[in-house]
């Protein structure tokens, strides 16, 4: 008997549930239209929000900086060193986020993971939206401080929470914008019980940065809640088309995750292509704002005629438009249909979403032409909602 024999019976399982997944291969860069065996499609689910990713500006930058400084770095920064190329993507970051200094992970998720697990331990608390990313979850469980999810978006439950003590340090960490409902945060409310009970406060805007506010620099930027807020996160893996996360704040906060952060000291530091893209997209992002009034443009007109069709949809305030269908059965059979009309945007299922809130979650690009707009509404449309219920 294979001791490994276990996993096929639980694949079994995840089948007969309609929750087995495997990625699509494609054939093409992840630009608002993909290749799928020799098909070409609409991407209608990417991150790649501002259409960065395939900029030749951008990539150009890759392969200057890989010329520059070479595919790999070797070690941690604080082995081997930290080239002045990462260096100067950290300044601007701060730049960007108008704060003392940032500090750049190999991706979004080690950057909350080892944000939060530097931040606070035993004895102390963290309190997190029940919708938070997986990465804020995993960071919290491996601090080992003690975790207390608070309601969605719910500064009151938020409040009642914190009020019962019991902790020495105290930590509240929020998406920005929510990776599956496109929705806010209520950042200011949740400032204001951080201010009352004298609690740190971190913000994760992995799908705001380079999207929301004025110089794209997130939601905490659009909200004026810059002082309010002590952690910013951020990822150069969506909106600014490359790979690689930060954290953005003052620079007592910067040396400490520099020596504290695990996923910091114990990762070797991000390849010099994925740094040197990403500095080119911030130079695009604050350059560009055309991108980012395209994105609300497209998010209105996709949101009114999908509820015209007579399809849920969330209220977003981002690129992320969820299509709300409930069974992971019907989910599938919606993308299904979807695809045959030309476009991509697959079922999102538990455990990425709860239990009865499957849904196709799209996204708007910023270089989505007005006809792939039209053909992925038409495409949900032809599809017509609660056909399969
Ligand atoms: C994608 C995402 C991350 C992780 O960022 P990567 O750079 O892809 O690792 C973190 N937080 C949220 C909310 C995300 O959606």
């Amino acid at each position: 008997m294979d001791p490994l024999d276990w996993i096929g019976d639980e694949l079994e399982r995840l089948t007969a549930s309609y929750l087995l997944r495997e990625p699509t291969v494609i054939s093409s860069t992840s630009g608002p239209e993909i290749v799928i065996d020799g098909k070409p499609l609409v991407l209608a689910c990417s991150n790649n929000y501002l259409g960065l990713a395939g900029d030749y500006r951008v990539v150009d930058a890759a392969m200057i900086a890989a010329r520059r400084w070479g595919a790999g770095t070797g070690a941690s920064p604080l082995v081997s060193g930290l080239t002045e190329l990462q260096r100067e993507l950290e300044g601007k970051l701060a730049v960007l986020e108008s704060v003392e200094d940032a500090i750049v992970f190999s991706s979004g998720y080690l950057a909350n993971v080892g944000a939060i697990q530097s931040l606070v331990g035993q004895g102390d608390a963290v309190f997190s939206d029940e919708l938070n990313h997986a990465s804020i979850i995993d960071g919290s469980r491996l601090s080992r401080a003690r975790v207390n999810v608070y309601r969605h978006a719910d500064a009151d439950h938020l409040r009642s929470i914190a009020a019962r003590g019991g902790y020495r340090r105290g930590l509240i960490v929020t998406d920005s914008v929510f990776s599956m409902d496109g929705d806010i945060a209520p950042l200011a409310e949740i400032a204001e019980v951080a201010r009352e009970y004298g609690l740190m406060t971190m913000v994760d805007e992995a799908h705001a940065t380079g999207v929301i506010g004025p110089g794209g620099a997130g939601a905490v930027e659009a909200l004026g809640l810059g002082d309010a807020i002590d952690v910013k996160v951020g990822t150069l893996s969506k909106a600014l088309g490359s790979a690689g996360g930060f954290v953005a704040g003052g620079s007592r906060l910067a040396v400490w995750l520099r020596n504290r952060a695990r996923s910091q000291v114990f990762d070797t530091a991000p390849a010099p292509a994925a740094l040197g893209a990403a500095k080119s997209a911030l130079d695009i992002v604050a350059a560009e704002a055309w991108r980012r009034e395209r994105i609300v443009e497209l998010r209105s007109l996709v949101v009114d005629d999908l509820r015209e069709a007579g399809f849920e949809v969330g209220s977003s305030d981002s690129a992320i438009i969820p299509v709300m269908v409930g069974e992971s059965r019907v989910a599938l059979e919606l993308a299904a249909a979807v695809r045959e009309a030309g476009v991509f945007a697959p079922a999102i299922r538990p455990p990425s979403v709860a239990e009865g809130a499957a849904r196709i979650r799209l996204t708007v690009m910023a270089t989505h032409s007005d006809s792939q707009v039209e053909q992925i509404i038409s495409a949900f449309a032809s599809a017509r909602p609660g056909r399969a219920s």
